[in-house]
């Protein structure tokens, strides 16, 4: 519909490519409503909510500064698309703020964490993040797909931009793709303009899907939450386990932090077993419940092995140079009953 040949600009015409459509407003209203930020956009996807921001942050000549253990998918747009677009990057470690200031350049424009990182679950030094971000006048962006907004609001601590798949547990079903960036109105109204040329808007029936899929955010996530600490507290108490990575045990090495900075601990987890790759096949075989499937943060359990998923586009030497071996096994616990999944888990753990 368009109402005035005025004023009217091109992206005021009623049009769902031009995000202005009355299911993407009120599920923009709804998603900055939920992380108290100033405004939010809805997108196709998490990727396109990532690289369209990152595009409309950062031109030619411009560098980031990105945290070294992202999303497959981010890791892979920062390091081939922004070069090839005369965008450089540097690569920062989320621990150590120390080190952050040696990679700044005078054409630093932005600094780019996630909440907890995929899938070994390290919670970023996130005080310091916004501490440097303003120091240095860059704008800050965090993709806090793995919290949610119930056990994180990034522009309530200081995030200029929070970046959201909201494929994972905002809609929680599984069963549409599409991304948000909440945060600051004069950023993301830049990032709205830069979506209505990328093309990369959501879909007015999947806005319907996501709508409905957040009416159940915080009960679905809540349960995730303690599911996930009693299934994470049971493998660490396994002989046939080395590692669980999960920032509500304590003896994860961020726990202090994570429990300082969110109100719960999250429904991911990821864990090693002693036998390696073969053994986390076998296991993965053996059990009867999860579903092995990359994604996550829907109603059911998923397993998966990131080194030939999600981080399968990254070098072998980057993986294991971050910690991530051939045989981690990434879990989104779903919101099965916690006690049938441990019992599916101690079969699947018993030598055959
Ligand atoms: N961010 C994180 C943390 C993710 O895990 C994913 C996908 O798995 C994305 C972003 C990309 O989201 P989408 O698949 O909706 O494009």
């Amino acid at each position: 519909m368009f109402e005035s040949a005025g004023e009217t600009s091109y992206h005021d015409i009623k049009y769902i490519r031009l995000n202005n459509t009355p299911n993407q407003i009120a599920l923009g209203l709804k998603l900055a409503a939920l992380e108290n930020g100033e405004l939010a956009i809805v997108t196709s996807s998490g990727m396109a909510a990532i690289s369209t921001t990152l595009l409309t942050l950062l031109s030619p000549g411009g560098h980031l500064l990105a945290q070294n253990c992202l999303y497959g998918g981010t890791h892979d747009f920062v390091t081939s698309d922004l070069p090839a677009l005369g965008i450089s990057y540097d690569f920062i470690d989320a621990q150590r703020p120390d080190t952050w200031s040696e990679k700044l350049r005078p054409n630093t424009r932005a600094i780019y964490v996630e909440t907890i990182t995929n899938p070994l679950m390290e919670v970023a030094d996130h005080k310091a993040v916004i501490n440097f971000a303003k120091a240095h006048h860059l704008i800050s962006i965090i993709d806090n797909t793995f919290a949610s907004p119930v056990n994180f609001r990034p522009p309530e601590f200081g995030y200029d931009l929070s970046i959201h798949s909201c494929t994972k547990y905002l809609n929680g079903h599984s069963d549409i793709v599409a991304g948000a960036v909440i945060g600051k109105s004069k950023l993301v109204e830049q990032v709205k303009l830069r979506l209505d040329h990328l093309g990369g808007s959501l879909d007015p029936h999947a806005c319907f899907l996501l709508h409905r899929g957040i009416k159940t955010l915080a009960v679905r996530v809540r349960y995730q939450n303690a599911s996930a600490q009693k299934i994470a507290e049971f493998l660490g108490a396994q002989p046939a386990v080395q590692k669980v990575n999960y920032p509500g045990l304590r003896g994860h090495p961020q726990h202090q932090r994570a429990a300082e900075l969110f109100n719960g601990f999250g429904g991911m987890l990821s864990f090693e077993l002693k036998g390696g790759k073969v053994a986390a096949e076998e296991f993965m075989e053996k059990t009867t419940l999860p579903i092995v499937a990359p994604s996550l943060g829907g109603v059911e359990t998923l397993l998966t092995i990131p080194a030939t998923t999600s981080h399968s586009g990254m070098s072998r030497e980057d993986r294991e140079r971050i910690g991530i071996s051939d045989g981690l096994i990434r879990m989104s616990v779903g919101i099965e009953n916690t006690e049938d999944i441990i019992k599916d888990f101690e079969q699947a753990l018993k030598p055959s």
